[in-house]
């Protein structure tokens, strides 16, 4: 935050205008008052003077008006001299008495008794012989000090007869002045200097909550919203504290919601299973969760900012304007040659109310699976079908043989019968395979399992096709002499056994030998079955296990087989908890394994 500069803060405002205020109310006041009190001052004075002046006139027209024609009456100049004599004071520097020709007849001041009988030449004593009454105030360069001079007529019966001119020292009243002017500057620095601290300590009072409550709100900048500015009173400064902390509590609860749906959209983003993309109103991505880095391949940091388009490898088909206009999700399919991969992504506009698009959101959902579920349940469809019309062609064409007349044949129609009944069996198996599948693909498929000694369930089934074997194959039985309890169910396991030996046997040599094996290992025992016949092509090992899945489709078919054996084989494998593989080398034989779980310690409990 900006410093508030020394000359730019309110305290020096506040003690400047206060300062300024009384500068102004006592300058107003001053020259107002002293003003008034000097013309006061100079009335009083003057007035004092002239209050004195009648009786001095008098007296003069007295000795103007005495018959001197005596010898003992003393002269004019010398009654005047004595009237003059008792009529000076302090404040009075000099009077003259003039007559009517403007010969000075005397004069107060004792050193200047050389102008008596000369004659005056002063303007103002000519004017005031012609009845006139004057006064003014001069600056006297001798006293250095203003002087009131006044020429005032001496009049009888209604004729001037001469002159009083007088000299008073009106600088003691201006001195007076000068006094009280400088009591009042003197008051008005020490009333300015109150001022000023009552104006630092008004200010301090106004600015203290303020700069708190800035020290607040910088804080709050920063995020702190713990402090609270300090209430000094009920002000409207304090009124203003008080909102402040209320707007921060409130600031506070508003932020820690923001916060809490903050973090709950960040966790719920990043736990998503589908990836999610935001992007502002020009197409650049703004928010991508993890789930959509890791399913487009990005890194999050480096796609931020980058246009949707571009990030989705659609810039060559979509506009952002299409992709806002897009009602149907679309199809991306990144899969490669080895690994397939397609997402649907799903658009939203972001819109406000005045229909203002301020983004798109893109959900990205993996239906790689789904997409491989529907090509599987497509072919499974399209192999059923298949697998159904085969024998039922074959069946079709042996029936119409059969009614053209091969059934009255002695040796055909036989034969021709048991081939449709072979067919028919065919299906029967083909549609029981299905069945069973379908079973095991339905939820609540469950196993019956029990405890079983795994060697001697197995030795029945060898002893079984031993027994029942049609052709010359050599069966070796390579397992442990003792007893081995697994939980398995039975049923499903014969026929797995079943069709694995039946397997064995359908591709086995004329004289080839089949071996049973059973291997104990930590937590599992493996069995396998392996033939000499004609194996299976490296390539194909996995494929074995898949639906309908034939190395050789048309010699398998005449074999019997539905190509759903290993197929529910796997399924049954699974629900035991165990695996099935198969090995083989391409002409020499084929081994076909699988494990369950085993645990000799819980077979000792059993016991
Ligand atoms: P089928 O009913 O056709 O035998 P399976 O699921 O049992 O179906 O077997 C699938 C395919 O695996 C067979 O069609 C065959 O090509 C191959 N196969 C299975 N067992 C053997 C084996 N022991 N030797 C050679 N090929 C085999």
């Amino acid at each position: 935050m900006q410093k508030v500069g020394f000359f730019r803060s309110i305290h020096i405002k506040f003690v400047l205008i206060y300062v300024l205020l009384i500068m102004i109310a006592m300058q107003i006041i001053g020259v107002y008052f002293v003003g008034k009190l000097e013309d006061q001052l100079v009335e009083n004075f003057q007035n004092g003077i002239k209050g004195r002046l009648p009786l001095l006139e008098y007296n003069i027209k007295e000795e103007f008006n005495k018959d001197r024609a005596g010898e003992e009456i003393p002269s004019l100049e010398e009654e005047v001299r004595h009237l003059l004599y008792d009529f000076s004071a302090t404040d009075i520097s000099e009077v003259r008495i003039i007559n009517n020709r403007s010969v000075v007849i005397g004069t107060s001041e004792p050193s200047n008794q050389g102008i008596v009988g000369q004659k005056s030449t002063d303007i103002m004593v000519k004017r005031s012989l012609s009845g006139e009454h004057l006064d003014k105030i001069y600056y006297d360069e001798d006293t250095k000090g203003r002087i009131w001079v006044l020429a005032s007529p001496i009049s009888a019966n209604g004729e001037v007869i001469g002159s009083i001119f007088l000299v008073a020292k009106i600088e003691t009243v201006f001195e007076q002045l000068e006094e009280i002017n400088n009591i009042f500057i003197t008051g008005t620095v020490i009333a300015m200097f109150i001022t000023a601290l009552l104006g630092i300590l008004l200010a301090r009072m106004i600015t203290k909550p303020i700069s708190d409550m800035k020290r607040q709100a910088t804080a709050m900048a920063k995020g702190n919203f713990s402090r609270k500015v300090r209430v000094y009173g009920n002000d409207e400064i304090g009124q203003l504290a008080h909102s402040f902390n209320h707007l921060t509590k409130r600031l506070q609860e508003a932020q820690a919601t923001t916060e809490g749906e903050r973090r709950k959209l960040s966790s719920v983003l990043s736990f998503m299973t589908d990836g999610v993309i935001a992007t502002d109103r020009k197409g650049k991505v703004i928010v991508i969760n993890e789930r959509a880095a890791e399913m487009l391949n990005v890194s999050r940091e480096t796609v931020l900012l980058q246009p949707i388009t571009e990030l989705l490898d659609l810039q060559e088909e979509y506009s952002f304007e299409d992709l806002q206009a897009e009602q149907d999700s679309i199809l991306l399919d990144y899969s490669t040659r080895d690994n397939h991969f397609i997402l649907r992504a799903n658009m939203s506009i972001i819109q406000r109310e005045t229909g203002f698009v301020n983004g798109l959101i893109v959900v990205l959902h993996d239906v790689t699976e789904q997409e491989k579920l529907d090509a599987e349940r497509r072919e499974f469809v399209s192999n059923v079908s298949h697998e159904l019309r085969t024998p039922l062609t074959t069946m079709r064409s042996y029936l119409e043989a059969l009614s053209d007349g091969a059934i009255e044949d002695k040796e055909l129609g036989p034969r021709f019968l048991g081939v449709t009944q072979n067919e028919t069996e065919r299906m029967i198996r083909l549609v029981n395979d299905l069945l069973d599948l379908s079973k095991m693909d339905s939820r609540n498929f469950t196993i019956n399992p029990g405890w079983v000694d795994f060697v001697t369930f197995f030795n029945h089934i060898i002893d079984r096709f031993e027994m029942s074997k049609e052709r010359n194959v050599h069966f070796k039985r390579l397992l442990p002499k003792h007893s081995i309890f697994v939980e398995i169910d039975e049923d499903k396991l014969t026929q797995v056994i079943d069709n694995i030996i039946s397997n064995a046997l359908k591709y086995s040599p004329e004289g080839g030998t089949i071996t049973f094996r059973v291997k104990e290992f930590e937590g599992e025992i493996e069995v396998s079955i392996s033939d000499q016949g004609i194996g299976i092509p490296k390539e194909n090992l996995e494929k074995v296990f898949e639906r309908f899945y034939r190395v050789d489709r048309a010699r398998t078919r005449q074999l019997g087989g539905t190509g759903l054996g290993l197929a529910i084989a796997k399924e049954i494998i699974g629900v035991h908890g165990g695996a099935i593989w198969a090995k083989s080398q391409e002409g020499k034989g084929t081994t076909i394994c699988f494990t369950l779980p085993y645990d000799p310690v819980q077979e000792d409990d059993w016991l």
